[in-house]
């Protein structure tokens, strides 16, 4: 067989302003970190930035948890992680599903032999603790496990009280973080969370390929008193954790560039200050509800059950969902994401994550989303950017 090599373009995507649940804008200084020289996965050079990337991540988790560290394999490869190293065939498993995430959650524990108990949420809500605690009442419960900030719907669950309900029951508390890691406060130790993975490529603002999770001293001991192997051998975090901790043996050869980015882009967490880095993503969220909402849309999720970083609005009367956003990618390099599951093209979903939660792309985003809606003719009020820009006043 012989191809043409000469019909193999260099890569060139051209830059885009990406306002979907993710990836979001990888900033330069991680795209240049990941450009460094590839070493060994030994070398002492590179253990050190693995330690430094490990010290970064428990202050991006709020932890002092050792076993904290980087999955090989994006946020999915993080949930898996959490699920097979714990879940036996048998043990009860308490998955709260308010949307596609929480879906993931309860097959993977089904194809760990797990016994399934589902306490639902309608999509675009909050998981209700009290629905949580009467699914628990009487039972001996391995692990509960929640999104808490759902990418699929834009609904963020609060935590306190699930970790209650959990501990109470003896259970451990498992939290898929991937979205809200670095975009708004979640405490692992002040939560009382015991098991927590994220990605890296929401509020990070890093290339997709990693997925950082933490493991608390409950966690750990479950895991150190398995009954049956963790039936996968690349997840295994026994195994892992040799290598990421004082041993450093060999398992699998770490994903060494992917390193680089996510030390560079934790490092950019915490130059800006978590705190910081919170309120931008507040600050940006408002900012575009507010100018939405002037246009005459309106948001799926009730007020205080949203997400600052992943924005849900319902598709106005009359507008085309695959126009829209082909529109807004061709005409204006924005890229927006459309609707999951029970939403799908009904919604939009908006992401501020990162590096992308920025005035100059909500004002971009507003005005570029009215004229790709006036162009349809839909009805549409006046005054969204002047909504937003006047939130930003006020703040500043
Ligand atoms: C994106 C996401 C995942 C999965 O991450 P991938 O990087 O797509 O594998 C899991 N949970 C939530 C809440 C997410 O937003």
């Amino acid at each position: 067989m012989s191809i043409d090599p000469h019909s193999f373009k260099e890569i060139d995507p051209g830059k885009r302003i990406l306002m979907g649940p993710g990836p979001s804008n990888v900033p330069p200084r991680v795209l240049q970190a990941m450009a460094a020289p590839c070493i060994g996965h030994l070398d002492p050079e590179f253990l050190t930035y693995m330690n430094e990337a490990q010290q970064l991540l428990r202050y991006c988790f709020q932890t002092r948890n050792p076993f904290t560290l980087p999955v090989s394999g994006t946020g999915s490869a993080g949930m898996e992680t959490s699920l097979v190293n714990f879940v036996e065939p048998g043990d009860n498993v308490l998955v709260c599903v308010n949307g596609v995430f929480g879906l993931r959650m309860c097959d993977l524990t089904l194809r760990l032999g797990g016994n399934l108990i589902q306490v639902k949420a309608e999509w675009g809500r909050a998981i209700d603790p009290e629905a949580v605690r009467r699914a628990v009442k009487g039972r001996d419960l391995k692990l509960l496990a929640v999104v808490h900030a759902e990418t699929s719907t834009g609904a963020c669950t609060t935590l306190e009280d699930l970790a209650d309900i959990a501990h109470e029951a003896g259970a451990l508390f498992l939290v898929d973080m991937v979205t809200s890691f670095a975009g708004m406060d979640v405490a692992v130790d002040r939560t009382g969370i015991d098991i927590a993975f994220s990605g890296t490529q929401k509020c990070l603002s890093c290339p997709p390929g990693l997925s950082p999770v933490t493991f608390g001293s409950r966690a750990m001991e479950v895991l150190q008193n398995r009954k049956t192997k963790v039936p996968s051998w690349y997840l295994d975090m026994n195994m892992v954790g040799k290598y990421w901790g004082a041993h450093r043996k060999y398992h699998h050869t770490a994903a060494v560039n992917m390193i680089y980015a996510l030390r560079e882009s934790l490092r950019i967490v915490a130059e800006e200050g978590l705190e910081k880095r919170w309120e931008r993503h507040f600050l940006n969220h408002r900012a575009l509800v507010a100018g939405l909402e002037a246009m005459g849309l309106s948001m799926v999720v009730p007020e205080r059950e949203r997400l600052p970083m992943l924005n849900t609005v319902w598709i106005p009367e009359g507008a085309d969902d695959a126009f829209t956003r082909r529109h807004l990618l061709q005409a204006y390099a924005i890229e927006i994401g459309a609707g999951l599951g029970d939403l799908a093209g009904r919604v939009w979903r908006v992401g501020l994550m990162g590096h992308t939660a920025q005035p100059r792309n909500v004002l971009l985003f507003l005005s570029a989303l009215e004229a790709t809606l006036r162009k349809q003719n839909i009805e549409l009020r006046s005054g969204g950017m002047e909504a937003a820009a006047a939130v930003y006043e006020d703040a500043w």
